[in-house]
């Protein structure tokens, strides 16, 4: 037996040399948003494939439910969070400071992007019996707005004022989690329903299947100028359909889902988590229904508007994605 001893004391040196190694762990973390909407499932699918290569990365990626893309930005700023998903107009509004969310100190002027995701139609849902054909009918209705951090609260007060309506317009006005305002719909708690997110989700699904619902139409010159004057909008239609009670396509505008991240990110840490979405892109895409119509080249290019993070442009120069 003695002759092992040897071999056992090498081995057992060898296990230790690579825990060694293994403890050069990094731990990132990625800001989501509620548990039933798409941003959670970004995060956890990019965290599925990052967690794939820690043995050769040591990258342990984890991806918590969070209040959504403007709790994510200010959790990136703060270096609480060290990528997040967020919506177009919040990533251009957190670097750019042009509204009071980010004004002055509230700036995210290290915020970089990463890549774009799905697109988020602004969704409004309505329960029939409150009698809600376009957005104009809210007026004097009990709505859930968003909860705070959301980037549905914040696309919301956009739109009133662009409307030139304020929250006082609402019998009430309603901050709940995208978890909670499904049921809140079904029990009468609340005649509608905001939330900006990626088609088809969990969430509506609930909500147009718990009660006699309909999606509303968000559309007329305010929404075209809101639209015509803003590069991080567009027009989006929900296909019709898809959810119970409405069979027709509804019109509303939209924004992106982007992946966003700090400069003070290293660039072998950004490379590294590029490299695991893109090397494993149909793996990726199949993770959630919303990421079927996903293209490497529009994710690059589309829905980015803070400077791209070097380690990102790193692994899209070598694919040829940008110049
Ligand atoms: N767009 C939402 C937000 O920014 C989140 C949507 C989702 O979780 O899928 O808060």
């Amino acid at each position: 037996m003695s002759k092992f001893k040897p071999f056992l004391l090498t081995t057992a040196f060898a296990l230790t040399a690579s825990t060694a190694m293994a403890q050069e762990e990094q731990f990132i973390t990625i800001g989501t948003g509620g548990q039933t909407g798409v941003y959670y499932v970004v995060g956890q699918s990019i965290c599925r494939l990052v967690n794939r290569n820690t043995a050769e990365t040591g990258i342990k990626c984890t991806a918590p439910s969070t209040g959504g893309s403007v709790a994510n930005v200010n959790a990136i700023k703060a270096g609480d969070m060290t990528m997040g998903v967020a919506q177009s107009d919040i990533q251009y509004h957190a670097y750019e400071g042009d509204v009071p969310d980010f004004e002055g100190d509230k700036k995210v002027e290290n915020l970089r992007a990463v890549f774009s995701v799905h697109p988020e139609p602004f969704t409004v849902v309505a329960r029939k019996d409150a009698s809600i054909a376009g957005f104009d009918d809210l007026k004097g209705k009990r709505v859930n707005v968003g909860n705070p951090g959301s980037g549905q609260l914040a696309t919301m007060e956009v739109v009133l004022d662009a409307k030139g309506w304020s929250m006082d317009d609402f019998s009430l006005a309603s901050q709940l989690k995208p978890a909670e305002q499904s049921a809140a719909l079904g029990d009468n708690k609340v005649d509608a329903i905001v939330y900006t997110v990626g088609h088809p989700n969990g969430s509506i699904q609930e909500a147009t299947s718990t009660v006699e619902a309909n999606l509303v139409p968000v559309e007329g010159p305010e929404i075209d100028k809101l639209v015509d004057e803003n590069p991080y909008y567009a027009k989006a239609t929900i296909p019709g359909g898809m959810y119970a009670g409405t069979d027709e396509d509804t019109n509303t505008f939209g924004v992106k889902a982007t992946f966003v991240t700090s400069a003070d990110v290293s660039d072998e840490v950004v490379y590294e988590v590029v490299k695991a979405v893109f090397d494993n892109f149909d793996r990726f895409k199949g993770l959630h229904p919303a990421f079927a119509n996903l293209t490497p080249e529009e994710m690059v290019s589309e829905g980015n508007s803070a400077p791209l993070h070097p380690g990102a442009e790193k692994y899209y120069k070598e694919q040829g994605w940008v110049e």
